[in-house]
């Protein structure tokens, strides 16, 4: 019971830094809770403030603190909810009360009396570079700059470019006149789906769907809260299942959530739902400023629209009676956030589910470890949907072995069956994708003479090449640096330094060279720069204006393109080499999704997997399409290396400028680790410290320590007692020690 509250009394001024301290009278200490709306004494006035903290620590003079006077009835209000909810999350993620405010309630922006602009590409990535190309052959060095800097980060304010790169404002009317550039006020973004029409048919569920949509239902009227996970093949209606369960709860007055991962979230995908539920349908996504997305939470509470799709982020929509969230593709790393509060959407929401009533529905073809653990276990309710819809078949899988490729002498990024299949498809007019799965497309720049990589001068990583021609540049994915590539190598001053490049733009030219005649789409972080980079090459293949579409692992969320009856992936274990004990999942799930673009149509599909591993158990299970078999495998090694979901893991990171201080203090903390290992009668093991994966970013140097129990719990207990060891602790003034609990990449 604590002795003194933490209160804001004034929630949406977007002060949410700014606390007041009251004492917490006697007949108030068992009631009160966070989230709790309370009249305080503010001045000469009497003012109504929510409990963000309660605490024994008096932060202002004892003799001045004042009492609470009173817990407003009836005070139970959507911010109270989400107010406790950002509780929840500071206690079991970590960070401050703070961070955790910011992350649940929009801040609203003040506006500003000037409408901002902003300015966009109009032209394809591809045009703009010839454009920029023109520029600079003709001298115009004005429309250059700006035209390299559109290239780099897609978007611009009017007065960066105007003031801080002296672009004058002629010059960009004119680029607009050309059709090369678009100026953007923001506010034309204030309902982010109100062009869209809405009708279409309502499609009849078949049987699977039906059975999934009456256990949910029948069980939500009886008033049972549970945590469901649908496991469905890819092609198998979750969607339609998701808007049939969605219907169902706005009948009964209630809202609706669905997450969608970023990258899935799609005009075509957003279009389904609005044709469905028309305007009470409303989507934020990261691309919305703070206003844009305050706006949106404001219509939620208002009751001006009752379904929010959005990625992790939507979760905090402020529904008064939320009764359903639904989060699609389940296991996307998307929903772990990255920054602090690192919280996970799934638990999150399953929190929020439970202050608010509503069940959490989770769908993926490949349900996360976790979820199906937790289904294993009856924590959550596992529901299957086994078929296609209107009986498409499953693709036929074959597995390519590369080293048998290469010993028969075809050193070619294709198969010989492969390009065999794509020379089929090309004649038959269907379309092939192909599927690089590798994060970052362009590789690394290094010396052929005497092997020195290009590194960040700031981080502990080589630098990505990006663009080509005059546009080239080195860019570090961490921090941002660019610099322009070097023409000799500035060790040995050999000129034979190049770009490894065995990404997308290198398979692009292996199948122009092998296909003259086809017409071949690229799709990555080079291609969806602009804002609709994406959707425009999206749209461009779904209405079959190309026949072959290359891509990273942009190219396999979700998306149905029903002519698409060939997918080749090329060289499937690449993501197992990666440095994490996820390696096999992430690798089984982008398998499993890849093959799953393929026979979405009426004509059935072929799936060729290239390899050079194809025995390994993730790629001859993601073969056979067979989920359980790869569980199964999969389960034991993290129980024999008590990884979760078997157990829970925290990551803890040192950080600072001066490495030696990060070390000094990475070994106090394990110190103290020990220490509470020693008095603790669970085993706790401990790990490090040691360098983290990316020892240096940005110049600072970073020490990492990882801690393996059974129980969440003890993780959360060992924290709070870290936390009161670093704070005052001299060791930890110049060092930032952040947590982590389960990371996604580690
Ligand atoms: P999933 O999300 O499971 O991959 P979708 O919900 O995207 O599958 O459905 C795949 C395709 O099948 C979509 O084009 C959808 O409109 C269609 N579809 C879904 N359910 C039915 C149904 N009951 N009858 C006819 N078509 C359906
Ligand atoms: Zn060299
Ligand atoms: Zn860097």
């Amino acid at each position: 019971m604590a002795e003194y509250a933490n209160i804001i009394v004034d929630i949406y001024q977007g002060k949410l830094d700014k606390t007041f301290q009251y004492r917490v009278p006697e007949r108030l200490k068992s009631t009160i809770a966070v989230g709790m709306l309370v009249a305080v004494p503010f001045g000469s006035r009497k003012m109504q403030g929510y409990v963000i903290e309660l605490t024994d620590v008096c932060e202002y003079e004892e003799d001045k603190i004042k009492e609470i006077l009173s817990i407003v009835k009836g005070g139970v209000l959507i911010e109270s909810q989400m107010i406790a909810l950002a509780g929840w999350m500071r206690e079991n993620y970590g960070g401050t009360m703070n961070h955790a405010l910011k992350t649940v309630l929009p801040v609203k922006e003040k506006k500003k009396a000037k409408e901002q602009k902003t300015i966009r590409l109009a032209l394809h990535p591809v045009e703009a570079k010839n454009e920029l190309a023109e520029c600079e052959r003709k001298h115009k060095t004005a429309r250059a700059k700006l035209l390299v800097a559109l290239l780099e980060q897609r978007e611009l304010e009017w007065e960066t470019a105007t003031q801080q790169m002296s672009v004058s404002a002629s010059v960009i009317r004119a680029m607009e006149e050309a059709g090369i550039v678009k100026v953007v006020s923001k506010t034309a973004y204030r309902n982010p789906v109100g062009g869209l029409d809405p009708g279409g048919e309502q499609k009849k569920l078949n049987e699977e769907q039906q059975n999934v949509v009456s256990k949910i239902t029948m069980e939500y009227d009886a008033g049972e809260r549970k945590t469901y996970l649908i496991k469905g093949v890819t092609g198998s209606g979750k969607t339609e299942v998701y808007m049939e369960l969605i219907a169902h709860v706005l009948a009964q007055g209630k809202q609706a959530i669905v997450l969608i991962p970023e990258i899935a979230l799609t005009y075509q995908t957003v279009r389904r739902f609005y044709n469905r539920f028309g305007a009470q349908v409303s989507i934020i996504n990261s691309k919305l400023s703070a206003g844009e997305r305050y706006d949106q939470f404001e219509r939620a509470k208002n009751g001006e629209i009752s379904v929010m799709i959005g990625p992790r982020s939507a979760l905090f929509t402020p529904f008064p009676a939320l009764g359903i969230i639904i989060i699609d593709e389940e296991h996307e790393a998307s929903y772990k956030s990255e920054t602090v509060p690192r919280y996970h959407a799934r638990e999150t929401a399953i929190q929020r589910a439970k202050m608010t009533d509503a069940v959490v529905v989770l769908g993926s073809a490949t349900p996360s470890l976790e979820s199906y653990y937790k289904a294993e276990n009856d924590e959550y309710c596992l529901l299957e949907l086994k078929h296609r819809v209107q009986k498409r078949p499953m693709p036929l899988c074959e597995i390519i072995d590369l080293r048998e490729e290469l010993r028969r002498g075809n050193r070619s990024i294709l198969s010989d069956r492969l390009s065999e299949l794509m020379e089929d498809r090309l004649k038959k007019g269907e379309q092939t994708m192909l599927f690089i799965n590798r994060r970052g497309m362009a590789g690394f720049v290094s010396c052929r003479a005497c092997g020195h990589v290009i590194k960040c001068p700031h981080c502990d990583v080589s630098l990505s090449q990006h663009g080509s021609g005059a546009a080239t540049r080195l860019v570090c994915h961490y921090c941002g640096y660019t610099t322009i590539q070097p023409g000799l190598c500035p060790v040995c001053g050999s000129k034979y330094i190049s770009g490894f490049k065995a990404g997308t733009q290198k398979i692009e030219q292996v199948v122009k060279a092998r296909f003259p005649q086809a017409r071949v789409l690229r799709m990555d972080m080079d291609t969806t720069r602009t804002k609709d980079g994406y959707e425009q090459i999206l749209s461009a293949f779904s209405n079959h204006e190309a026949d072959i579409l290359i891509g990273t692992q942009m190219i396999v969320k979700g998306h149905d393109f029903p002519g698409v009856t060939l997918v080749g992936v090329l060289a499937a274990d690449l993501s197992l080499y990666i440095s994490d004990y996820r390696a096999s999942e992430r690798t089984f799930q982008l398998l499993t999704q890849a093959a799953g673009r393929a026979g979405r149509g009426d004509i059935p599909g072929n799936v060729i997997i290239q390899t050079y591993d194809p025995d390994h158990y993730s790629i001859t299970t993601a073969k056979e399409q067979n989920y359980e078999a790869f569980y199964g495998q999969e389960i034991e090694y993290r129980k024999m290396m008590r990884y979760p979901p078997v157990w829970n893991m925290l990551y803890i990171l040192c950080a600072s400028k001066n490495e030696a201080e990060a070390s000094e203090a990475a070994v106090a903390l394990m110190g103290k680790i020990d220490q509470i290992v020693r008095e603790n009668s669970e085993k706790i093991f401990p790990i490090g410290p040691s360098d983290a994966p990316v020892a240096k970013i940005s110049d600072v140097y970073r020490k990492v320590i990882y801690v393996k129990t059974r129980e969440y719990q003890t993780l959360v207990i060992l924290k709070d007692g870290l936390e009161a060891f670093i704070k005052d602790n001299r060791l930890y003034q110049n060092v930032a020690v952040g947590f982590d609990f389960n990371p996604v990449n580690g």
